[in-house]
Order: structure tokens, then sequence, then C-alpha cells
């Protein structure tokens, strides 16, 4: 409280300090990018604790660690030392769960399934229900359980959905509540579980709804768009005797509509609270007047959206490049070169570029390019350390250490490394858990006892046994301790120190990784027997955690990690048909739109260039096949941009929904979409660019026409 209040509203504008002076009461704040929106979500919680209130009884829900880190940094400059709860909705999940874990039907210790655990334990459940369909993939079902409990719809209810009724439907109908019984049995729970599981319990615990509401006075939630129906019922119980709910969002920026996101809370919003304060922003703050616009034209082709005025008065700036370039690689190598030009002159510094891409698996060749030139370059996929075999192998002992009900954790573990455990094995182990309602790990303490288990097996499984009552015993150590212990109690270790594979040698190198993690998170905790909090940490790693503002390297990324962020200069590549839109929407207008505004997003990231490229050929999933530039680069302003593309007339397209199968999971699989080319056409020489200057394009709309060639019917109509 050392600073004079003018200084919280000196750096607002008159709209945003409306926003941040609200103290009581919901608010809506819905804004286009760049306008303030997490500015205003920071400074007001500051003003909140300056005006007295207890920072305990404020909540800031933020969409990732990362958002919620940076604003406890701004928070601890504005008003210093005020311990505001900030945090993803998973995590604020996580933390009441454990409070009140049995009435859900779980203990406090609970394991956090990733999706690769969870689709582990629903491929048991559908084999012990015998439910395994031709019809419907593992995948499938697992879609559909998740949108149900993103939808709050307990398996009781699953008879009134939309899907009951279909293959699909029944099926999901049957694995739902036997996959919901296997988690409990585990003591687990996965992502979608954190949230229904609270918003459940709130609605069924009137005393802890009440208490919870009374706790959280004032609470705060960022890029609100992409809160779905469960998140939006555990902020509206924790609002109702308080209802100081303000949230911040731009429905032109909701891009999870595939993950259960649903624009429509904000139109719940307004109807649960009628008399909502309603704060517009409409001044950008980060964008330069040509990227703003370029942006402003893209949206506008979506239909399904509210027209929002969206000004700044930032400079022209330079028109945004749009780029052509003949392959993949030369796409890659052209934009390193040109970052590694920029850098050399002085003009920028690695950390002020991003490239955008729309999936993880585009990221390799520019990783490529940018190391020949000898940038440094951080890759946004926090998930992946987390994802690796062996992480996950030691992770699992831990989890096992943790609850020891989790049966998942205990089939990855019982046979890593080797000891002499096999397949029937398991599978009587399971049998036996199964009739007497044991976990795992307790059938396999009556190993000798099992009908049919051979000696030799059971001698093994009790020494498993042993080793995981001896690695409990040190479950209080720091645990870079405990992770010592597993690696070297297990004979992990020793196994990949044996091995001549080079491949083994990164692993290693991996696991040290994982002890320096863990030796950081003993340092941050140092009260000792964080086990428990450790793996939670490390089961809600997002995205873009992995990401640092701080080191000076080029940002390489997916649109939707890019969320919120932003950066100097900006190239969004390979936009291309089946890439950008995905060519899972393809025959779908709505997620037609969200592709649109994915790629909104991906641009209003600029500040001060952007540049969008595609390749005329592109190695995608192991083939190589000419492109179709995204539809969505004719919907630009391309008289005032700057085109570098080839010269040739348009390539002809086939009709490909003539020329490939109906079936969609096949097309997932193969290349992109292929345009269909002449001899003549697929050969491009590189003199054959031009550059043309904005005003030079306007003369020449025969540009354009390779694009109308392609726009059209084919592309939108739905199936
Ligand atoms: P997005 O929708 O992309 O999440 P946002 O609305 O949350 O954007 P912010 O990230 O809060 O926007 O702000 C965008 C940029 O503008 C930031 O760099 C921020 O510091 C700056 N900014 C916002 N308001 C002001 C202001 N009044 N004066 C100066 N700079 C500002
Ligand atoms: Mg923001």
């Amino acid at each position: 409280n050392n600073l004079p209040l003018t200084d919280l509203f000196a750096s607002l504008t008159e709209a945003q300090r409306t926003a941040v002076a609200h103290i009581d009461g919901p608010m809506l704040t819905l804004a286009g990018p760049g306008s303030g929106k997490t500015r205003v979500v920071t400074h007001r919680v500051a003003n909140l604790v300056r005006q007295g209130i207890q920072a305990r009884n404020i909540l800031a829900l933020t969409f990732t660690n990362k958002a919620a880190d940076e604003m406890r940094q701004r928070l601890a400059a504005l008003a210093p030392g005020q311990p505001v709860w900030m945090g993803t909705f998973h995590r604020f999940c996580v933390r009441t769960l454990r409070i009140h874990a049995p009435l859900v039907g779980l203990s406090e210790n609970f394991s956090i399934y990733d999706m690769d655990d969870s689709r582990k334990l629903l491929k048991l459940v559908l084999a012990e229900e015998r439910l395994e369909s031709t019809h419907a993939s593992p995948d499938s079902i697992a879609h559909a359980i998740s949108a149900a409990k993103n939808n709050l719809v307990t398996p009781d209810k699953y008879r009134e959905t939309a899907l009951y009724g279909s293959t699909l439907g029944s099926l999901v109908e049957r694995a739902y509540p036997a996959y919901q019984r296997a988690l409990l049995r585990a003591n687990a729970v996965d992502f979608d579980d954190l949230l229904q599981h609270v918003a459940v319990l709130l609605r069924e615990n009137p005393d802890v709804r009440k208490q919870q509401d009374a706790k959280y006075k004032y609470i705060l939630v960022d890029e609100y768009q992409d809160t779905n129906l469960a998140q939006y019922a555990i902020i509206r119980a924790l609002s109702i005797d308080y209802p100081n709910l303000s949230v911040t969002g731009d429905p032109d920026q909701s891009i999870y509509g595939w993950r259960g996101a649903n624009v429509r809370n904000i139109l719940e919003f307004e109807k649960d609270f009628p008399n909502v304060k309603v704060v517009r922003l409409e001044q950008n703050y980060r964008s330069t007047q040509s990227i703003l616009r370029v942006a402003d034209v893209l949206i506008a082709h979506n239909k399904r959206r509210k027209k929002k005025r969206l000004w700044t008065e930032n400079p022209e700036g330079e028109a945004v490049r749009l780029v052509c370039y003949p392959t993949h690689t030369d796409e890659a190598e052209q934009i390193a070169s040109q970052i590694a030009t920029a850098v050399r002159q002085g003009k920028y510094r690695p950390r002020d570029f991003a490239i955008f891409f729309r999936t993880n698996a585009l990221s390799r060749q520019f990783e490529h390019a940018l190391r020949e030139q000898v940038l440094p370059y951080q890759i946004v996929n926090g998930l992946e350390f987390y994802q690796r075999m062996e992480i996950k192998d030691v992770m699992a002992y831990l989890h096992l250490l943790n609850n020891q009900r989790d049966n998942v954790a205990l089939r990855r573990v019982i046979n890593t490394p080797t000891r002499g455990i096999g397949k029937s094995t398991i599978t009587k182990l399971q049998e036996y858990a199964s009739h007497r309602g044991l976990s795992m790990l307790d059938a396999a303490r009556q190993a000798g006892l099992i009908e049919g288990l051979p000696k030799k097996s059971a001698v093994a499984v009790a020494k498993f046994v042993a080793l995981i009552d001896k690695l409990s015993e040190s479950l209080t150590a720091e645990v870079e301790q405990i992770v010592g212990m597993v690696l070297s109690e297990s004979g992990y270790r020793e196994v990949l120190q044996n091995s001549e594979s080079e491949e083994d040698q990164e692993r290693l190198a991996n696991l040290e990784e994982l002890l320096t993690a863990a030796r950081q998170f003993d340092m941050h905790n140092p009260q000792g027997g964080k086990l428990e909090h450790f793996l939670e940490e490390t089961s809600l790693v997002s995205d873009t955690d992995a990401w640092s503002s701080d080191t000076d390297r080029v940002s390489l990324m997916t649109m939707h990690a890019a969320k919120g962020l932003e950066f100097p200069v900006v190239y969004i590549v390979a936009c291309e048909q089946g890439l950008l839109p995905h060519e899972r929407s393809r025959h779908d207008e709505e997620k037609l739109e969200e592709e649109r505004r994915l790629l909104f997003v991906g641009l209003t990231r600029a500040r001060q260039e952007l540049q969008l490229s595609y390749a005329q050929y592109r190695m995608f999933r192991g083939i190589n096949a000419p492109t179709i530039p995204s539809h969505f680069l004719q919907e630009l302003p391309r008289d005032e941009m700057r085109l570098q593309e080839p010269k040739t007339g348009p390539r002809r397209l086939i009709d490909f929904d003539s020329q490939l199968p109906a079936d969609d999971d096949h097309l997932d699989e193969g290349p992109i979409e292929h345009a269909a080319a002449t001899e003549q056409d697929i050969s491009f020489e590189p003199e054959e660019f031009s550059q043309i200057e904005p005003s030079e394009a306007r003369k020449k709309p025969q540009l354009d026409k390779r694009f109308s060639l392609m726009s059209g019917a084919d592309l939108l109509t739905r199936q």
C-alpha cells in the first residue's frame, strides 16, 4: 500500500479505469485483442487489495499457469506482499478437491491422470466390459466422455444427451459409468473430472458451497470466452451470496470449442446477473494499424459474431507480408535467415520473434533452420518433457508411492525394468483385484494365494511389492531424494547405464533433468514431505509453461499456445488448406469459424511486423505433396498487403472430394489436401518470384485468380 492510488490508474485509459475501479457486483468486460483486458484484471486485483479487501478473499482465474505467474509478478510490483490466489481453473479445482475429496468418493491423495494414463484406463475398461467395437474407437469414446464431463453430464444423466441412441452413444452410455468406477477405484481423476467433481461437489453440498462462496468474495476470470459449462457452474456457484464476479474475454478469440468451451457462457452470464456492469475497451495498445486492419478484415468473415470497434493510436507500421515459398524447406530456411539478418543488424533481438504454426508437428523444420543460423530458440511444448517414456515411468513409481490404489501406475511399473512379470500374471492380478474389490497392489500382496499363478511369478511379484514397500518408507524425504531412490532401487538407472544405445544415454540425461526439476521444487518448498504437491505440479504443466519471456530466444509455438501473448515480429507459417483451416473443420461451418478465430488470435499477437506464408510443396506426414493456400488468405485485404507470390497462373485444383474416400478417419492420416498439378505447374523456379508492392498489387487482380479457383462451395459446404 505504499504507492498512491493514482499511480495504479495513471497508465490506464478512461474505459480501463472504469473497469479497474469497479468493486462490488458483477462485471463483464468484452473487448478485442490487445485492448488491455489482462492488464485490467491485474490492476483491478491490486486496486481491490488497496481498497482494504483481504487478499485471501480474492480469486483470479487465468487460462494458463504462465498467465498466472505473470499476473503474480505484476501484482508484486503494484501491491507487494499480497497472497492473492491466482492460477488456472484446474489448479484451483485440485486445491478444492484435496480438501473435500471424500465428498466425491476420493481420498485426498488422489492421482491426476494425463491423457495417456486415462486413455490406458479407458481401454482396460472397454476390454473388461466387452465394449470393444469396430464402430467406435477408444479415442472417440474418450472424446464423448470428455464432452459429457465438460457439459456436466454425469453418467446417470447420459441418456438425456443427444448422442444417446446412436451406436457411439450406446457404447458411451455403458463405458462412461464403468470408466468412472475404475477411476474412483484407482483413487484417480482425469483432467475433466477436476472440473466436474468440483462443480458437482458445490451443487450437492450447500454448506461447502456457502463456505467457499464466502471465502472467495471477489472472483476474476480472464479469457472467459474459453470457459466450458463446468467452469461456468463453478464460478456461478461461488458467486451467489457474494456476486462479485468479473469476467473478461473476447468472443472472437474463442478457440477451444473442441475442448468444450462455450461462448454461450457469456450470454448465460448476462442472464444470471441481469444487473451486470458491461465495460467495453476499444483502443488497442499492441499492434500497428496495418496489422490491426488485416486482423479485422479477416474476422469480419465470421457470420456468428458481434461486430466490435477496435482502433489504435499506434503508427501505421509496415505492410503485412504474404509470402509464398516453393517448398517447406525454403519457408523455414528463408524465415530463419531473415531473422538472423535482423538480429545481426541489431534491429531486433531473438526474443522479439515468434513463429506460429497450426500443429506441433510442423515445428521440426523451423528448429532445424534456426539451428543452422545458430539462433537460440525455445519451443513451447511444456507437455513434451513429462510425456517422455522414461519420465512417465519414473513418475508412475512416484504416483504409486503417493497413491497405492493407482492401478494405471502399477501396471506401468510392475515390469519396468523387466523383472519377469508377464502379461498373464498382470491379468491374473487384475482379475483377483476386481473380484475382491482390491487395488492391484493389494492383490499383488496376496500373490501367493492367487490360483494358477506359477510360483516363479508369485516370487517376482512379491519382490516388486517389497520394492514398493521399501520405497514407501522414504515418502517424507525431499522429492529429489525420492526420485534418486526410485532410480537406483528399481534398477531403472542401471539398465540405462549398461546400455550402449544413444537413445538410452539421452534417457539418462532426461532423468538428470527430472532430478533437477525435483531439486528446484524442493528449494521452493522447503517444508518437505511434499511428494503429492510435486506430482500435482507436474501433472498440471500446460503448453505454455515451458515458455519463458526472460530468455533471449526465438519462440516457436502453436497458435493455441500463443493466446494472450505478444511479440514484436510474428511469422505465421504453413497457411495451407488442411493445416489451417485444419482438415477436421472442412465440412463444418462452426469449426471453420473457430479456425478463422485461431488465425485471428495469431495475427493479433504481432506488435510491429507480421508475415503470413505458405509453401507450394510440403512434406507432411511423410508425403511430399503440392498444397493449396489457405482460403483464409484470400479473405485478407490483399491490396494493402505486401505480396510475394509466384507470377505463374493459377494451378488447377482437383475436386478432392471426388478423389479421396469419404471416410474422414482416413483423411486424418493422409496427406494434406491435394492440389492437382500439371507438369508445368509443378516446376517452380525461385526467379518466378516477384516482389509486388502494395500499390502495384492493386493493378494486378490476376494474382487473386488462383485463390478464387479453390474458394467456394466445395471448401465450405457441409457434409
Ligand atoms: P488479448 O486479448 O490478446 O489477451 P488483452 O486485451 O488482454 O489482449 P493486454 O495483454 O492486457 O491486452 O494488453 C496489450 C498490450 O497493451 C500490453 O503490452 C499492455 O501492457 C499494453 N497496454 C494496455 N493498456 C495500456 C495502456 N493504457 N497504456 C499503455 N499500454 C497499455
Ligand atoms: Mg489478455
